[in-house]
């Protein structure tokens, strides 16, 4: 986890301090870039040369490694269990410049969970009662983010089983994913 950018010297987060702090939280539970996800590759084409340029010249230069490793390179299907459609909201998106795609789209930096943020994050860390600050977040609001239908819904809601749940919600990714190539 790298919170270096955190200002110790304060008890209350900036915008851009909960942003880090969230972002990092959700690589302690599993997650993985929303900008090198397989889905962003079929929305966004990156222009490498100027993100590795913008990277390098940066008060803290990245290495060209590093900037491949946790920006540029897409996730092989075998390194990732699930994923959504592609999320430009997610925390673990990160900022993106008009020069950084072919696309020229700007994606500002996100300082909060999205829905589908907190939807993976309930299929894969369910609880057996919503929590009181977020009592709308049952698995069944989490299944109707993500937008899962037919038996194995029905076989996620029947479950109590943690593992049982992921495991379902794995074979579902699966198959919608088949779907999509
Ligand atoms: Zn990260």
């Amino acid at each position: 986890m790298n919170l270096a950018k955190i200002d110790q010297s304060s008890f209350t987060p900036t915008d851009i301090e909960t942003s880090y702090i969230l972002h990092e939280f959700g690589h302690v539970l599993g997650f993985h870039h929303e900008h090198q996800s397989p889905s962003r590759a079929r929305v966004l084409t990156f222009n490498r040369e100027n993100i590795l340029e913008h990277y390098r010249n940066q008060d803290c230069p990245w290495s060209r490694k590093d900037i491949k490793q946790n920006i540029i390179n897409v996730l092989k299907d075998k390194q990732i269990s699930n994923y959504s459609l592609f999320d430009p909201n997610s925390i673990m998106m990160y900022p993106i410049e008009e020069s950084y795609t072919e696309q020229e789209i700007v994606i500002p930096r996100n300082t909060q969970l999205s829905e589908l943020d907190k939807a993976y994050a309930m299929v894969h860390y369910p609880r057996q009662r919503p929590h009181k600050r977020a009592p709308e977040w049952t698995i069944s609001h989490a299944l109707d983010v993500i937008g899962v239908h037919g038996i194995l819904r029905g076989q996620i809601l029947r479950t109590r089983d943690p593992e049982k749940i992921r495991d379902l919600f794995t074979r579902w990714n699966a198959a919608e994913r088949s779907k999509k190539v």
